[in-house]
């Protein structure tokens, strides 16, 4: 949703409250979910409100990704969310105020905007985007698929050892030799 600076009033915007709850679920639409295969926003809060130009932005989301585990290809469904706060700053703006700012606020995030208004599934998608995990596993303990046999080895124990790691095709054959 785009909003124009004009059209935040003074107490702010707290944007899903007047817009309703359900466009929430659209925000991510067409983004890019990687590592998920599919991802969700559960909830989400956005306040705006602007100070002498700048907006701030004070917001949470609770979002649920679905996809499969690294390691072992498991199905896997992780819920991750956190609160955050930003302050976007005209980018014409003397250079020398934006610093000011951050020196303030340390733990804002500070961006900076056309001084018309700002996108705000944008917003929404760069804090989901920073909290996306950089792998996914089904548990920091998962011992994966064996690399000789196939076995899912956190339901299974096998006896191979690393040296005798067959090449792909090998893998391919037992995996083809357990379905038939
Ligand atoms: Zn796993
Ligand atoms: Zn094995």
């Amino acid at each position: 949703m785009y909003i124009r600076v004009s059209e935040i009033p003074g107490g702010g915007l707290d944007l899903f409250a007047s817009r309703g709850k359900a466009s929430i679920l659209r925000v991510l639409e067409g983004m890019d979910p990687a590592p998920f295969r599919e991802l969700r926003l559960v909830d989400a809060d956005l306040l705006l409100t602007v100070e002498g130009g700048d907006v701030w932005i004070e917001g949470s989301f609770e979002a649920r990704g679905e996809g499969f585990c690294d390691r072992c290809s498991d199905p896997v469904t992780l819920p991750f969310g956190k609160a955050f706060q930003t302050i976007l700053t005209p980018k014409s703006r003397d250079r020398a105020v934006a610093a000011s700012v951050e020196l303030h606020e340390e733990d804002l995030d500070v961006g900076y905007y056309d001084g018309k208004g700002v996108e705000t599934n944008d917003i929404l998608w760069e804090q989901v985007a920073l909290d996306l995990p950089q792998t996914l596993v089904c548990s920091e303990a998962c011992r994966g698929v064996c690399p000789v046999c196939g076995k899912n080895r956190n339901r299974e124990a096998c006896s191979c050892t690393a040296g005798d790691a067959p090449g792909p095709f090998d893998i391919l054959k037992n995996l083809k030799g357990e379905k038939e």
